[in-house]
């Protein structure tokens, strides 16, 4: 059973990432903006409540995201582990998370930060802002999201590295190549302990 982070900024990837990783490992990739989204296309109340932060570029209350996180984790699909892709990205979410996952007997393997040249975000977000129509995929959007992620996530990363759970992997390049470094780690995670 694996239980992995991926971690980065707006831009790093690591929505893509997730998915390839979590396929290969054959266990679900849980993205909490994946899932905002979907709530505010359905208009559902969590959706309608998260809306205008998404939109804004802003994190979701802490409430409602582990909220959010609490019951999609209870599902059965997890047992055998899961990726989490854009969660935790607060301290507060960070506990709660420990605090989850203390309960269910299990932990957190590894977190994987992908790291990409801050020039290189702003420029991949707006080719995907061409591709994909986000409703926060504007260039003022944008720009407060790499502010936000660096005052409040960026700071997750000394608390998971005084835990020794960073890898942190180069996102630059093809996707392949991206895949290919993080599954070179994977293996080496599976290996671990065995
Ligand atoms: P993402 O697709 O991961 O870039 O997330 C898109 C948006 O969803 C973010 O800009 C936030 O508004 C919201 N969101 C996603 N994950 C979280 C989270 N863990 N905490 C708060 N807000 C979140």
């Amino acid at each position: 059973m694996t239980i992995l982070v991926l971690m980065g900024p707006p831009g790093s990837g690591k929505g893509t990432q997730a998915q390839v990783l979590a396929g290969r490992l054959g266990m679900p990739a849980i993205s909490t903006g994946d899932i905002f989204r979907a709530n505010v296309a359905d208009r559902t109340d969590l959706g309608n409540r998260a809306q205008d932060f998404v939109d804004a570029g802003e994190y979701v209350p802490d409430q409602l995201t582990n909220q959010m996180v609490r019951e999609r984790l209870a599902a059965k699909d997890t047992r055998h582990g899961f990726v989490l892709d854009g969660y935790p990205r607060t301290l507060d979410q960070v506990e709660v998370l420990d605090e989850l996952l203390a309960n269910q007997d299990r932990k957190l393997d590894a977190v994987v930060v992908l790291d990409v040249d801050p020039d290189h975000l702003v420029q991949r977000l707006l080719h995907r802002a061409e591709l994909e129509h986000r409703s926060d995929d504007t260039e003022d959007v944008i720009r407060r999201r790499l502010q936000v992620y660096n005052e409040q996530t960026h700071p997750l990363i000394k608390v998971y590295d005084e835990r020794g759970l960073i890898i942190p992997v180069d996102g630059t390049g093809e996707i392949d190549e991206v895949t290919a470094r993080i599954l070179h780690l994977a293996d080496s995670l599976e290996n671990r302990g065995s």
